[in-house]
């Protein structure tokens, strides 16, 4: 997800159904701009969540905290490294 042409956030597909995409907004954008503000008529918005992230491509992006979207029966887990991690 871009924002003057800058990644603020990422779509994944989600690894449980993959039939919806996860949003995620970071809290730290990798060109240093402040996060994406709060929006709650944007459901992409994440309802004001921002995740940390490390990494600048699929390949090494990791998230911090984990995403949770199991209250809507999609995937919980972790990304690290490029890879998703479904929660125990
Ligand atoms: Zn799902």
């Amino acid at each position: 997800m871009y924002r003057h042409k800058q990644p603020v956030g990422c779509k994944f597909l989600c690894p449980h159904c993959e039939k919806v995409w996860l949003p995620v907004l970071f809290l730290n954008n990798p060109d240093g701009s402040k996060a994406a503000p709060d929006d709650p008529k944007d459901p992409n918005n994440n309802s004001g969540n921002r995740w940390s992230r490390s990494g600048l491509t699929w390949d090494d992006l990791t998230l911090s905290p984990e995403i949770n979207a199991s209250e809507a029966g999609h995937w919980r887990g972790s990304v690290v490294d490029g890879e998703c991690i479904t929660a125990a």
